[in-house]
């Protein structure tokens, strides 16, 4: 109906839920159900009740990355080339496919553009094409991108040279946004640009893991495609337009209750719990909209960074990730309790 139509034109967040297929070491106990495209129902091995949560959409094993894209990216990538600030978060447990959605199983500086993105490309590399191919029909334009980590409240630039580009400052500028501090924007050209920026980031990123003896379960990563283009219009002046994409790859989801965290510090814990707990925050105000709301962007770095692209004229995505496994029946719970409070 046309008044569902209006109040999915203005809801700015999306919810999405994937479950991947069993690995190997798991066997099948048939915890998960998916009754519709917009259900999953979850039930306790040892009782028959079951409950039932309803998202925006609900992806059940069978999906594959091109599902996933076609559905859900391709109208967000959309977004942005028509100049809006737009958000997709993998959010859920270590181990539920957060990466494997983004970024999809292979490097991405493997990846043979003139063979076409393989099958299990991720949502990155398929909006990078997705991007260059609407350009294409541009006269003119500018594309860059940016990578960051924030690990215990620690940003850290990814697409730096130099390794000491660490603790970058979060400074508000005058129109609600962030100016991060000697942050890298680079210029790109082509989709072959972008993954090996990906992966000089990916690497770094990598070597301080091993440094500093860290895990990517308990950072976040942020990749951000800023998209700049000018056409003439009929009277003459020049139409200009900015969007930006961001694709957050977020920390695992059990660093937001006690398990997971016996082994690390306690700062460490602390600040993680942070900015997963902030955003919680920050979306619940946004979904509620009631005027005058207050939204809590700066209680933790990673919403005073997304600032510009929460609420307002923006669009989020948030992609909840479980896992088929009655051994996560805890954490799919909670991963969709959280997922289910952004609705
Ligand atoms: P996370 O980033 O949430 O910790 P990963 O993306 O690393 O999880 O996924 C864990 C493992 O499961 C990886 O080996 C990944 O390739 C595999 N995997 C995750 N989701 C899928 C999927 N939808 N289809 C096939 N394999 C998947
Ligand atoms: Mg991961």
């Amino acid at each position: 109906s046309n008044k569902e139509k209006d109040a999915e034109a203005t809801c700015p967040i999306q919810v999405v839920v994937r479950c991947r297929p069993c690995n190997e070491r798991e066997k099948v106990e048939g915890i998960l159900s998916f009754p519709s495209r917009r259900e999953i129902s979850v039930s306790h091995r040892n009782s028959r009740q079951s409950k039932t949560y309803t998202f925006d959409q609900v992806y059940s094993p069978d999906a594959n990355q091109i599902d996933i894209f076609d559905t859900t990216v391709k109208p967000i990538v959309c977004e942005v080339m028509q100049g809006f600030n737009c958000t997709i978060f993998a959010y859920g447990q270590t181990g539920t496919g957060k990466t494997y959605t983004m970024e999809g199983a292979a490097r991405p500086d493997q990846v043979n553009l003139s063979q076409g993105l393989p099958k299990d490309a991720g949502i990155i590399p398929r909006a990078v094409d997705q991007i260059f191919h609407m350009l294409s029909k541009q006269s003119e334009y500018t594309v860059s991108v940016s990578f960051l980590e924030l690990y215990n409240e620690n940003l850290r630039d990814l697409l730096a040279d130099k390794e000491n580009q660490t603790n970058l400052r979060v400074l508000d500028d005058a129109n609600h946004g962030t100016n991060i501090q000697g942050m890298e924007e680079v210029p790109v050209l082509t989709p072959s640009d972008v993954f090996r920026e990906l992966s000089k980031g990916l690497q770094h990123r990598q070597v301080a893991e091993t440094k500093m003896n860290a895990t990517s379960s308990r950072s976040h990563s942020i990749f951000t495609i800023i998209i700049r283009t000018k056409e003439p219009t009929p009277g003459g002046e020049d139409l200009c337009r900015i969007g930006k994409l961001n694709l957050v790859d977020l920390a695992g989801s059990e660093n937001v209750g006690k398990s997971g965290v016996k082994d690390t510090k306690l700062q460490e814990a602390k600040n993680i719990n942070k900015s997963l707990v902030a955003l919680g925050r920050v979306i619940n105000a946004l979904v509620e909209k009631s005027s005058g709301n207050h939204v809590p962007y700066r209680e933790s770095k990673l919403t005073r960074i997304l600032r510009d692209s929460l609420g307002g004229h923006t669009k989020t995505c948030i992609i909840a990730t479980v896992s088929p496994s009655s051994c996560s029946y805890d954490e799919t719970n909670s991963t969709l309790d959280y997922a289910s409070k952004a609705k």
